[in-house]
């Protein structure tokens, strides 16, 4: 491993990454098998992450023709690996079990402990014998879209392929460790005015936003569109805000707490709500809602933009979803992707179909959309939204955080990566992009 951050840091050429001798094992972020069932009767919110992850080392797998093997500088943590971490809603070595029927490349996914992590930014070491557009030594970043091309249905929207899977969440070698097995058809160019770690935390929530926001896979937002954005300074959240600003909408941001408020109006969100402080009550109890308080979120809005939202961007799913649907104007639409909360959801549906309004479901992005997300990125139009930065050995507690909500924006973790900053290739691009933006969400 020396030998291969040597090369990188040195800045060698392919040959040179071509002929490193590439080590038997490597350190990983795991969850294990054996304690699939750990959190047996504990209540979602006190399942703890630093109990169930563990760094050990683990066997470096073959690459399969289309694959590539990668040194990971930096990956970052994922509501993903909350879920994988916390075995919910179902444990993750159920997925790798059915994926291993696929094919004899794909038995090697069916192991004992599971590499987490679906994102990273690193450099190529190795391409598989079908690989035709990278190279080692090639530096990328990585987006999660596990793709079987030889499925017809992949061929339109590769997010549609009835095969499709969350690299990292449904596939084994994830990004959560120093060296990963990912498809050729993942890599993505690395930004070159960010550092690894800036790199490393975009791709998965930038690409998510991207297609529920912009693409017309998503709402397809035009100008002028007023987009409510639940969890604004959030991972997700956070790029969704500055695409609704860069597209010309009119965001209305959602948080918990004054410091996140004040994040979302340095970067020009001007109607931001404090959930915590308007202390909404949508639900009376767990089984009946509280059509009022949905008829007050929808007045605040309208008191600070003048009218209903065109998109709701939603995702934190049972607690939120009524009130969604309940607000989002006549023809409008909301898109969602997840449901933290809960994911058996209830609405109204009189006002669903009296106003027209339209439901979207959304997942991840395809390679076109996740292409341009990144693409953005490199240009400086799109910042990462990264406030903390962990090591490796850090993951479970990492994960903890962002489990428990103490987090904003999204949390980097290092690999190979001995220490934060490097990694920039392009300090012209970067100082005229600006610190201010790059480093919008670190914590002081
Ligand atoms: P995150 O960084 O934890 O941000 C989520 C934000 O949602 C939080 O910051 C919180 O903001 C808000 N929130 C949480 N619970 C809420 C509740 N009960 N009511 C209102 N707001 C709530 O997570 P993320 O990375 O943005 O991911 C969010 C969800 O999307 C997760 O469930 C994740 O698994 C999912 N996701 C899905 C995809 C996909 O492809 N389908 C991709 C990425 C993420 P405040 O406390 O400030 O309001």
């Amino acid at each position: 491993m020396k030998n291969i951050l040597e090369a990188i840091q040195n800045g060698a050429d392919s040959a040179t990454f071509a002929a490193l001798e590439i080590p038997a094992t490597y350190r990983a972020a795991v969850v294990l098998k054996s304690e699939q069932e750990m959190f047996a009767g504990v209540a979602s919110a006190n399942k703890d992450p630093r109990k169930s992850v563990h760094i050990q080392e683990v066997a470096t797998p073959e690459i399969a023709p289309d694959e590539v093997l990668i040194a990971v500088m930096a990956s970052s943590i994922n509501f993903n690996t909350v879920w994988t971490s916390i075995f919910e809603p179902i444990s993750t070595f159920g997925a790798l079990t059915r994926l291993a029927r696929e094919s004899s490349w794909a038995k090697r996914h069916d192991l004992d402990y599971h590499v987490m992590g679906s994102d990273a930014s690193g450099v190529v070491l190795r391409v598989g014998s079908a690989v035709r557009n990278w190279k080692p030594g090639d530096k990328i970043t990585v987006h999660c879209n596990h793709v079987d091309d030889q499925d017809p249905t992949s061929h339109n929207d590769s997010m549609l392929g009835s095969n499709q899977r969350i690299w990292g969440y449904e596939t084994n070698f994830g990004g959560l460790a120093d060296l990963s097995v990912v498809k050729a058809n993942q890599l993505m160019p690395k930004p070159a005015h960010l550092s690894w770690e800036e790199a490393a935390v975009n791709a998965l929530c930038n690409s998510t936003s991207y297609r529920m926001l912009v693409s017309k896979n998503g709402a397809n937002m035009k100008q002028g569109d007023v987009v409510l954005i639940w969890g604004a300074s959030g991972g997700i959240g956070a790029y969704a805000l500055q695409y609704v600003l860069n597209g010309g909408g009119i965001p209305v941001g959602v948080v918990s707490s004054p410091e996140k408020a004040q994040i979302l109006r340095e970067m020009g969100c001007e109607a931001v709500i404090d959930r915590k402080a308007a202390n909404y009550k949508f639900w009376n109890d767990d089984n009946t809602h509280n059509e009022k308080e949905w008829r007050r979120f929808g007045g605040d809005i309208r008191a600070l933009v003048g009218e209903d939202p065109d998109i709701v961007f939603e995702h934190p799913g049972r607690s939120t979803f009524a009130a969604s649907m309940y607000v989002v104007k006549r023809g409008g639409i909301v898109a969602t992707c997840a449901a933290t909360s809960g994911y058996m959801l209830e609405f109204d549906n009189r006002h669903f179909w009296m106003r027209l309004k339209r439901l979207i479901g959304s997942h991840f992005a395809n390679y076109r959309e996740a292409w341009e997300a990144n693409r953005l990125i490199q240009k400086g139009m799109i910042h990462p939204v990264m406030s903390q930065v962990f090591m490796l050995d850090q993951t479970g507690e990492a994960a903890y955080q962002v489990h428990n909500n103490m987090h904003e924006g999204k949390i980097g973790v290092l690999c190979l990566a001995p220490r934060e900053g490097m990694g920039i290739d392009d300090p012209a691009l970067r100082a005229k992009v600006g610190e201010e933006n790059i480093n919008r969400f670190r914590r002081k």
